[in-house]
């Protein structure tokens, strides 16, 4: 691969992206969340087809770009393999009127983004700078996101594809792309058409720190509990008062202390609750339920609904009402079946002379919902740093890697037979 050739492409492509406000919203209730990510996906439709990217589609309604780049080896059939980025940014820092420039040769220093305003990146805040010393970033103003998060893999997909597309030496089999939207505010790629988009198993490019991918997210569900009181004057009470704010009190005493976010790490779970809303005559708290493992989270759901029952023991079984609502699984239970996605993975990072790391999602990623939908979906990192806020910035470098390591992924999968 030119390293020069596609570094100029990823630069220009980002800054251009990073332009273009695609923030997604929180309960909307419609999707897209946001009409404006389709200004971007336009964009993306008519660039796909100006490289020459073939079966170039864009679901307008849905805001899903689709693309591919056909296989061009003759005598076996490939596995059709796809790399999928979101299109939107997150709703936690502004994207109106972001403003990309390039720091070049960036010396380990703290770095002005805003002389005007004294918006400076201290390097002794951000540990994650001294790791790009040398290397060229693309900033905002201090004032906005960057929006690197997903654009950096929208433009390492995009010349990527241009590079198989200009270099018809470089064998693969069917390349299928995507771009979906609202990955932040958990639209889970719910649009994409897998007939369309045409792979049987994909790649997401998406999170921090070069060379990083995931095979396993959490196991995830919303418990909704609603408590219902009487209210009555509290000089005549006695006997009569069922206060819903003390049966959410005793929920919430109920919760094991430890077992909540900011005490844990690594693999473990937890409860996290969300809200509390209440009053003597009705109260509803909200939670979610996290684990890794799918034993221990259907204990944690078990041990919810054990606390329904005993309020509704002590206050009567119509006043205390509990909902689970299914978030997403951890999606090792399906890429445990396609151990190869990992090992081609690894090997493609490894080529591209990174040590590959792999840690546990705390969190879900679109590719969780995909692979429970029958398309198995690892995540590799984008190369972002500081993401959904005004510190955010991408390493050109990293971007020229990812594209490097696409192509290492490409080069594997043509020993990867399309058999099914
Ligand atoms: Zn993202």
């Amino acid at each position: 691969m030119k390293q020069e050739e596609v570094y100029e492409q990823v630069k220009e492509r980002l800054m251009r992206y990073a332009r273009i406000d695609t923030q997604s919203a929180e309960y909307t209730g419609h999707w897209p969340t946001t009409e404006k990510q389709k200004d971007l996906a336009r964009v993306l439709k008519d660039e796909l087809i100006s490289i020459g990217v073939s079966d170039v589609f864009l679901d307008e309604e849905g805001c899903v770009v689709y693309g591919k780049v056909p296989s061009n080896v003759q005598d076996t059939q490939v596995m059709p393999i796809g790399f999928i980025a979101h299109i939107d940014t997150a709703p936690d820092a502004s994207g109106t009127n972001v403003k990309p420039w390039v720091l070049e040769n960036y010396d380990g220093g703290d770095i002005v983004l805003n002389k005007e305003k004294n918006i400076v990146m201290k390097a002794s805040d951000y540990s994650n700078l001294k790791m790009y010393i040398g290397q060229d970033l693309i900033l905002t103003d201090g004032t906005t996101l960057l929006g690197g998060d997903d654009k950096a893999s929208i433009a390492a997909i995009m010349s990527f594809a241009q590079y198989l597309v200009d270099h018809g030496d470089v064998k693969h089999g069917d390349i299928c792309i995507a771009f979906t939207p609202d990955e932040e505010v958990g639209g889970l790629a719910r649009d994409l058409d897998f007939e369309r988009f045409g792979a049987k198993v994909a790649y997401t490019l998406d999170g921090d720190h070069l060379g990083w991918y995931e095979d396993e997210t959490f196991n995830a569900s919303e418990a909704v509990f609603e408590f219902t009181g009487r209210s009555v004057h509290t000089g005549t009470a006695k006997g009569i008062m069922i206060n819903a704010v003390d049966m959410a009190a005793e929920l919430m005493a109920m919760l094991p202390k430890k077992e909540r976010p900011q005490y844990t790490e690594g693999v473990e779970g937890f409860y996290h609750l969300i809200s509390c809303e209440s009053d003597c005559e009705h109260a509803r708290v909200r939670l979610l339920v996290r684990d890794f493992d799918h034993d221990n989270f259907k204990k944690r759901e078990d041990f919810l609904k054990k606390c329904a029952d005993k309020l509704g023991a002590d206050y009567g079984d119509e006043r205390v009402k509990l909902t689970i609502i299914h978030q997403y699984s951890n999606m090792k239970e399906v890429l445990k079946d396609v151990p190869f996605m990992i090992d081609i993975l690894k090997g493609a990072i490894r080529k591209a002379g990174i040590e590959p790391v792999c840690e546990p999602f705390r969190g879900g990623t679109d590719g969780a919902a995909l692979s429970f939908r029958g398309l198995p979906c690892p995540n590799l990192s984008a190369g972002y740093e500081n993401a959904h806020g005004r510190f955010e910035y991408v390493p050109i470098q990293s971007m020229v890697k990812n594209v490097e390591i696409l192509l290492n992924i490409c080069e594997s999968a043509l020993a990867i037979a399309d058999n099914a």
